[in-house]
């Protein structure tokens, strides 16, 4: 068993990223990611800065805009942020005020600014195989895939979890890629069986430690996407790393493998859409 360790991956990313966003600064352009808040959630907070730290050193401007009080005009802010010519890439944190979706919410960001995927409008081109931004976390997966040579063409791919943000756009860039993708949920039957057919599995749940031994197939790439917080402030992920290892042929560690790859892409995706505009 390998230990798939996305931490070179995402150093690698970082130098191109930084190189791109260089280039860019040369000619007068800084690429800003404009990051809005509507939460006081200090986990959001700590997500952010750890955003704004990654940016300022591969040479990306982060502007937070942080909005207060019971209503806030969500929607209203994202159209600003989209209509500014020196703000290349968007994100919305979550959690939002109640009432308020993510996938609602960021139809307002405009498909070009949209660096991590939130739209509906992404999701719908990502589906009609036409350029869009994948959210950066789907992104990672893929790209730590291509890393190690995963054969994908014809592989039977087992996505466990649909959420909007990573399992449904994850199985559609596995679609386009060739593979035949089984995307499983909570109210699937038998999971264990299912997801032992995987040649590619990937866990995106959210359930510490749910995927044992029993769940995959001798050889299998084991993605691991969860990342639940422990009692003792640690991080833990959906894949039982230590059951499963005599088993696969590779697995994410949580943390260091797909969560500083999805950091890497996100900045890379910001000078990507700085590229364009400019
Ligand atoms: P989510 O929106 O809560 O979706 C979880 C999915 O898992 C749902 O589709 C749910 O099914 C399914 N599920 C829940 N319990 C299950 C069970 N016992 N068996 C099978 N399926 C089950 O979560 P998310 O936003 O996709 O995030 C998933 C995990 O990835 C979380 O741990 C999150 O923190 C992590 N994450 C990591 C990164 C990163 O960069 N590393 C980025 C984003 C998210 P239903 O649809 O039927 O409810």
């Amino acid at each position: 068993m390998t230990l798939i360790d996305g931490r070179p991956l995402a150093a690698a990313i970082r130098g191109e990223t930084e190189a791109g966003a260089a280039e860019l600064r040369g000619r007068g352009l800084v690429p800003k990611l404009g990051a809005l808040v509507a939460t006081d959630d200090p986990a959001t907070a700590w997500y952010v800065r750890s955003i704004a730290k990654a940016a300022e050193q591969v040479g990306i401007a982060v502007e937070q805009v942080t909005l207060e009080g019971a209503s806030p005009d969500v929607a209203g802010t994202l159209e600003a942020l989209s209509a500014r010519g020196d703000v290349h890439g968007i994100i919305c944190l979550t959690p939002l005020p109640e009432g308020l979706t993510l996938a609602g919410v960021a139809e307002h960001i405009a498909p070009a600014k949209d660096v991590d995927g939130a739209s509906p409008l992404s999701l719908g081109r990502l589906a009609a195989g036409l350029p869009a931004f994948a959210p950066a976390t789907a992104q990672a997966v893929m790209e730590i895939l291509a890393h190690e040579q995963t054969p994908l063409n014809g592989a039977e791919a087992v996505v466990v979890g649909r959420s909007i943000v990573v399992g449904k756009p994850l199985s559609l860039l596995l679609l386009a890629e060739h593979a035949t993708v089984t995307v499983c949920h909570s109210r699937t039957r038998d999971l264990p069986e299912v997801a032992s057919r995987a040649d590619v599995l990937v866990a995106a749940v959210g359930r510490p430690q749910l995927v044992g031994a029993g769940y995959v197939k001798e050889g299998a790439v084991v993605i691991d996407v969860g990342t639940n917080a422990t009692e003792d402030g640690g991080l833990v992920g959906d894949v039982d790393t230590a059951a499963v290892e005599p088993v696969a042929a590779g697995v994410t560690p949580v943390p260091g493998g797909v969560g500083p790859v999805t950091t890497a892409i996100l900045l890379r995706n910001v000078v990507t859409a700085a590229r364009a505009a400019g």
